[in-house]
């Protein structure tokens, strides 16, 4: 139960792993600090790769002919073919990776909330989008754990995205190791964590694994990803979170005293106000579990989707919904 695969996470260089911002600065941010030690990180600076160096004057990205085109206006340097083929070649190029984390606001790494002049000149007027690199990430893998360090900040997507992360590692275990058992036991130990994103999608997960068709096991597997990557594309709605918790407290709730009983179902609610993470539920959730040596429930991933030491209760204050 506590032994977590290590996810591949690709990164944007800046993010404290080096000085290569326009202006020879880096951002630390706490978070990925703190991931460090439980996730093996592909650093990239598309910037860099493709010549710019640091310090340079900064890039940025313009309409041109109803087209987004990346330049830099203190050289009037084109440099959009340059960052298209960069991207392509490192993209290709990747192995097998569980997620992203990329710089927000970056004409290169941004992944959506990129400022797009309508020309050459710096107006006040400008829409949004996203970067050349980060926006080619998006389009190619976009059922991956996808996000930039800023909207990490709010709790709730910091926490579907380690949920996410950790479960996509693991499947990429089961997808090496290459058999329906290993196929079957993730599916089970999952059942709970699924059914609070997407009920009918853990359902037709269930169905790709009964493997009614007697497919061969690679495209059991294909079909199985697939499916986990529609299940995790949202953040789940608090109330099919709450529907498992108490799927999972009905499997202890015989062995608690009345107070007890109380306490837990207190607890549910002040989840339901936001008033603790779902993290806190968790913990005492799996308390009563290795209490009572509840192996279905120490099994569920659900109990503890990702480190303990990733937990972090910082938030944007933008809630739950952001
Ligand atoms: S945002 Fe991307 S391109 Fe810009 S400095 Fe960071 S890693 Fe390099």
């Amino acid at each position: 139960m506590n032994s977590f695969p290590r996810p591949v996470v690709v990164v944007s260089k800046c993010l404290g792993f080096d000085s290569c911002r326009y202006n020879g600065q880096t951002v630390n941010d706490r978070f990925i600090h703190l991931l460090k030690p439980f996730v093996e990180f592909i650093t990239v600076c598309p910037e860099v790769e493709i010549g710019l160096g640091v310090p340079r004057s900064p890039i940025r990205i313009a309409l041109q002919d109803d087209k987004k085109v990346l330049y830099q206006p203190a050289t009037e340097r084109m440099v959009t073919d340059q960052m298209i083929a960069f991207t392509d070649q490192f993209l290709t190029s990747l192995a097998d990776v569980d997620g992203f984390i990329l710089k927000n606001r970056s004409p290169s790494c941004g992944s959506g909330d990129v400022k797009i002049y309508p020309g050459f000149e710096k107006t006040a007027s400008s829409t949004r989008g996203s970067g050349f690199f980060g926006g080619e990430v998006l389009e190619r893998f976009s059922g991956l754990a996808i996000e930039d360090e800023g909207r990490l900040k709010n709790f709730a997507i910091r926490e579907h995205f380690l949920i996410k992360l950790f479960a996509l590692a693991r499947l990429r275990k089961v997808r090496d190791e290459k058999t329906m058992k290993a196929l079957v036991q993730f599916h089970s130990r999952h059942k709970l964590l699924f059914l609070a994103y997407h009920q009918a999608g853990y359902r037709q997960a269930g169905r790709i694994v009964a493997n009614h068709e007697k497919l061969p096991i690679e495209n059991v597997l294909e079909r199985y990803e697939e499916q986990v990557k529609l299940i995790l594309t949202k953040t789940p709605n608090y109330k099919s979170m709450i529907n498992s918790l108490q799927h999972a407290y009905g499997g202890i709730s015989d062995g608690l005293t009345k107070e007890e009983k109380i306490f837990f179902l207190n607890t549910i609610e002040e989840y339901r106000d936001e008033r603790i993470p779902l993290s806190t539920v968790l913990h005492l959730l799996k308390g009563y579990a290795l209490r009572f040596n509840n192996t279905y429930l120490l099994e569920q991933v659900l109990l503890q989707p990702y480190p303990v030491e990733l937990v972090e209760i910082t938030d944007s204050g933008k809630g739950r919904n952001y």
